[in-house]
């Protein structure tokens, strides 16, 4: 087996450090079971050795001119592209997704971060306010230390888009990685100081939720965000809330992708393969509710069903295969759980539903799997599943589908098909989802702001829009007058 073997858990001041005190804890590789590196939760000590650090690069990074700070992140997402078959392929021993799409969506997407923040760094200015003879003018100030604290689908690109915007702001980052995928971001944190960043402005350390909560906790930090579940949101919320802390809250989704009578079926089929099997199905802003207008379910079934048969799921570092394994043992009995509870609630099991057999043991693996028949009350239509779990629903009219598809707490994603573009501005319009997209599905290119509405998240990642999530404004009045007093 590839080692994966950091040359030690954390990564602070610049630096690689240990602190063998932490407790321990092992990186798997999710397609064997086998034990890729063995690393150490952060001890209270590395933990406020980050902070610290950040904190004295933060305020040297700030004082550089923003051309320059924005030099340093666009050299490192030069190196990111150049290092991007070594890159990917670390990245799928951390997670397990196939390396067909690890070559293309993770240190490129964490690259196009750093590209598109790295060259709006310049441009990242207040205004001017006309007051009569007097006026005032604002700057966007950096935050100072940020937080950032990512799932494991994403462990590259999560850590980009969080680094990226607010290094460009001209805040340090601290950032700790899910325990499940501990290796991607310890190498974003070497580039940036290949790429010229200062010692401690992108520090990682590592360790499940109590370290991100001690990290929280840390009067230091002036912002935290997280991408991770609702629950988790909930409570890294209340903790930032309670020392007035700013946050970005990328969570939990359970979107509708809506399928009318005059949508391109093939295209169609497309979509909804990629919102429910890329990555195994464990991305946020998947499209998990496919609503299919009832004249075409049964053709649209059919096609979906035959080109999912043709999955290929198996090594994941063969460049063949499209689908690799969950994350973990855990969330792969989480996710056979649902599809037990789909089954016992009577939705009709089309296709996969189980562990595929030819698989070798020891690896996550679960078959790509097919609900037709679902209902809104059904488990598998209301919970986050995070695995490839299609539920296909039908529907007889637009107010009828719109109505359904946001009777969810959740609101991060939505998705429509058809041909009339009047009905696709109309239903993007009325979807209650931070992003919606027409005619195509989960495409998140940096130049557009990404997050969720009502429990899917707060604040906005990617684009000018993340701008606003990494700056304060100061205002100044200027008087040009004489100050007037009533005696
Ligand atoms: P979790 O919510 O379990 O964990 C997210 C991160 O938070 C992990 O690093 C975790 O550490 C950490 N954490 C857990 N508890 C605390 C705490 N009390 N204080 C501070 N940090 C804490 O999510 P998963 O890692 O299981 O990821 C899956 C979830 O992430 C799904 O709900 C998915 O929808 C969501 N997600 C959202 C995205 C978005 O952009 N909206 C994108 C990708 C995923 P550890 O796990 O190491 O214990």
């Amino acid at each position: 087996m590839n080692s994966a073997q950091p040359p030690a858990s954390h990564f602070v001041g610049g630096a690689y450090i240990e602190d063998a005190a932490g407790a321990p804890f092992e990186c798997i590789y999710p397609a064997t079971g086998e034990v890729i590196a063995r690393l150490h939760a952060a001890t209270p000590a590395i933990i406020e050795r980050a902070l610290v650090s950040a904190n004295r690069a933060q305020k040297e990074w700030a004082a550089l001119a923003p051309v320059a700070r924005g030099r340093v992140l666009r050299r490192a997402a030069d190196i990111l592209r150049e290092r991007n078959q070594e890159l990917s392929e670390l990245e799928t021993l951390d997670t397990g997704k196939p390396i067909q799409e690890t070559l293309v969506a993770d240190a490129t997407s964490g690259a196009d971060a750093l590209e598109y923040f790295g060259g709006i760094a310049a441009s990242i200015t207040g205004e001017t306010i006309p007051l009569g003879q007097d006026f005032a003018f604002t700057t966007r100030e950096p935050l100072g230390v940020c937080v950032g604290i990512g799932a494991w689908n994403y462990p590259t690109q999560i850590a980009c888009w969080k680094a990226a915007p607010a290094l460009a702001c001209g805040n340090a980052m601290v950032f700790k990685p899910s325990e499940l995928t501990p290796l991607g971001a310890l190498k974003l944190a070497e580039i940036l100081i290949e790429a010229g960043a200062p010692a401690g402005l992108f520090n990682v350390v590592q360790g499940a939720g109590e370290v991100g909560a001690r990290l929280i906790a840390n009067p230091l930090v002036a912002k935290v965000s997280l991408t991770g579940s609702v629950p988790t949101g909930r409570k890294v919320y209340a903790a930032a809330a309670d020392g007035i802390r700013h946050v970005t809250m990328e969570l939990g989704g359970k979107s509708p992708l809506i399928i009318f009578e005059d949508a391109d079926i093939e295209n169609a089929v497309s979509a909804a393969i990629n919102a429910n099997f890329y990555s195994t199905g464990q991305i946020c802003s998947n499209g998990t509710r496919v609503f299919v207008h009832e004249d075409i379910r049964v053709d649209f079934l059919e096609r979906l069903a035959a080109r999912t048969a043709n999955a290929r799921i198996g090594d994941p570092l063969n460049p063949q295969t499209n689908v690799g394994p969950l994350i973990s043992s855990a969330q792969r009995d989480k996710v056979l759980a649902f599809i037990a509870a789909g089954r016992a609630e009577g939705a009709r099991l089309v296709i996969g539903g189980g562990i595929p057999q030819d698989q070798h043991s020891g690896g996550f693996f679960i078959e790509p799997t097919i609900f037709d028949g679902v209902t809104d009350d059904m488990t598998i239509a209301r919970e986050e599943i995070f695995g490839p779990v299609l539920s296909l629903l039908s529907f007889k009219d637009e107010a009828e589908v719109v109505g359904r598809a946001n009777g969810t707490e959740f609101g991060l994603a939505a998705g429509v098909f058809t041909s009339d573009i009047k009905r696709g501005h109309r239903i993007a319009a009325a979807l209650e989802a931070g992003t919606c997209w027409i005619n195509t599905y989960n495409l998140t290119p940096v130049e557009m702001p990404f997050g969720g509405v009502k429990q899917s998240g707060v604040g906005r990642e990617n684009a000018r829009a993340a701008i606003e999530h990494y700056t304060q404004i100061k205002t100044v009045y200027v008087a040009m007058g004489d100050v007037e007093a009533p005696y």
